[in-house]
């Protein structure tokens, strides 16, 4: 079947990802930076940009309240894999 694709596809766009992790500055409130020094040891990409109402990390779409948050700017959490999200404008 199709696994063995998916899985090259998948990872092709992680590998991709490690390259927005690098933020200049980490502008994190408390409980999120709290977060993202646990998370950070799971992945290589911590911190990820929403695109399309969609997390880049884990490829879920986010519900709308999470959307609306991180368009106004505010930094959250990914509801399916717990990465922190940021918008860019797209
Ligand atoms: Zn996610």
């Amino acid at each position: 079947m199709s696994e063995k694709e998916t899985l090259t596809a998948g990872s092709l766009l992680v590998h991709r990802n490690t390259i927005v992790t690098q933020l200049p500055q980490l502008d994190l409130p408390p409980h999120l930076m709290e977060h993202y020094h646990i998370i950070r040891k799971r992945f290589a990409n911590p911190i990820v940009e929403m695109r399309n109402g969609t997390c880049l990390g884990c490829f879920m779409v986010l519900s709308s309240h999470n959307q609306q948050k991180i368009k106004s700017g505010e930094y959250d959490m990914c509801e399916t894999c717990g990465r922190i999200l940021y918008y860019e404008g797209y």
